[in-house]
């Protein structure tokens, strides 16, 4: 199948170029294994401009029943289904020109063409592709945290903070994820121990003082995890105060891990530039890539703020952009 757009990606950066192409006419094709992104994992969003809060659930809700309301012989969407690799089977202006971020060689009739392959064996053409890949959690690197992984040893404290009613617990990170983790945790554990790596939390001031004021909470920086021991289960947690050198252990249950996340983008490597953590290089006023007929968007980017409005917005950049660059090709 031929499409003039693929859109790779679900969440707010993919649905909002979704949203902009199903109202430009652009015959597109949606493929992403789900809706709704990172922050489905949320309990409360409390940034999404227009609604003062909503759980990320909700938020996945409202964002396919958007799309979905544009779904029609334009807009195409394949749910559930992940891609898995990207061909580039003809370059925009083969006979050279100057690089994707600059003034397109293209004149009329010309342009690229991509195949993309996804995991139930199919192949689909467009002539240009959005991607919107977003990040997942990245896993603590410690002896134990394979081990215990399902055993005490957790990547979403929204899914499983519930098991942990009268525990104690570590959370690792002390960015806004770890401080929400921890401050869902404080209504099920008996004591919640935040590390923070570095000499200061990073999580917003207004997080960290309604965090760190409940008495079940106590909050360490300069905390590097070293170890997770434990029989069957997480029973403690070895770590270092990097200030004095002081090796402790720590007795808990459960360790919820906190710290950042791995774009999605390794199925883009060789493709388009990236930098040293393997976000997509874009430019920041038209989220075009390095090559030219790929425009990329949200958290796989090198946009510093990784945030559903931030996310949104570039996308429709991308859109705009990626649509004035189609109009050229007819
Ligand atoms: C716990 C948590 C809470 C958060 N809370 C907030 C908040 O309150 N406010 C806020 O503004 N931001 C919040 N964020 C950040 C926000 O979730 C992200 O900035 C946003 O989701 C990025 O959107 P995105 O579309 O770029 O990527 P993502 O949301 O990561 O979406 C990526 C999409 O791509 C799909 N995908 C990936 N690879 C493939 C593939 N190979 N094939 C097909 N599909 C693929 C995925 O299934 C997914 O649908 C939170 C993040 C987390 C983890």
């Amino acid at each position: 199948m031929s499409y003039e757009l693929i859109i790779v990606g679900g969440g707010p950066a993919g649905v909002a170029a979704g949203v902009y192409a199903a109202r430009k006419r652009i015959k597109t094709l949606l493929i992403t294994e789900s809706f709704g992104g990172q922050s489905t994992d949320s309990v409360d969003i409390q940034n999404w401009i227009g609604i003062v809060s909503m759980t990320g659930v909700e938020l996945a809700e409202r964002l396919e029943k958007h799309l979905k309301a544009y779904s029609d012989d334009v807009l195409e969407l394949k749910p559930h289904v992940k891609v898995s690799r990207i061909t580039q089977l003809k370059k925009a202006g083969e006979k050279g020109g100057p690089p994707s971020r600059g003034r397109s060689p293209l004149r009329r009739g010309e342009g690229p063409l991509f195949e993309v392959e996804t995991d139930d064996g199919k192949k689909y053409q467009s002539r240009i592709i959005i991607f919107a890949l977003g990040s997942r959690r990245r896993k603590l690197q410690v002896k134990g945290a394979d081990t215990f992984e399902h055993k005490g040893v957790v990547y979403c404290a929204s899914c499983d903070a519930p098991l942990f009613r009268d525990r104690d617990i570590v959370v690792v990170g002390g960015g806004n994820a770890g401080l929400e983790a921890a401050e869902q945790l404080t209504a099920y554990a008996t004591s919640v121990h935040i590390f923070e790596l570095g000499p200061e939390f990073h999580g917003d001031k207004m997080t960290q003082e309604r965090v760190f004021k409940n008495p079940k909470v106590t909050a360490h920086t300069n905390a590097e995890t070293l170890e997770i021991k434990g029989d069957t289960m997480v029973s403690q947690v070895v770590w270092k105060d990097k200030k004095t050198g002081e090796t402790q252990e720590l007795s808990v249950q459960g360790v919820f891990v906190e710290i950042g996340s791995i774009p999605n983008t390794e199925m883009l490597k060789g493709l388009v530039e990236m930098n040293k953590y393997g976000e997509v290089v874009i430019d920041h006023k038209r989220s075009r890539t390095s090559v030219e007929g790929i425009w990329a968007s949200g958290d796989a980017t090198d946009q510093p703020y990784k945030q559903n409005n931030i996310s949104m917005g570039d996308a429709v950049k991308a859109l705009e952009d990626a649509y004035l660059y189609l109009q050229k090709l007819k």
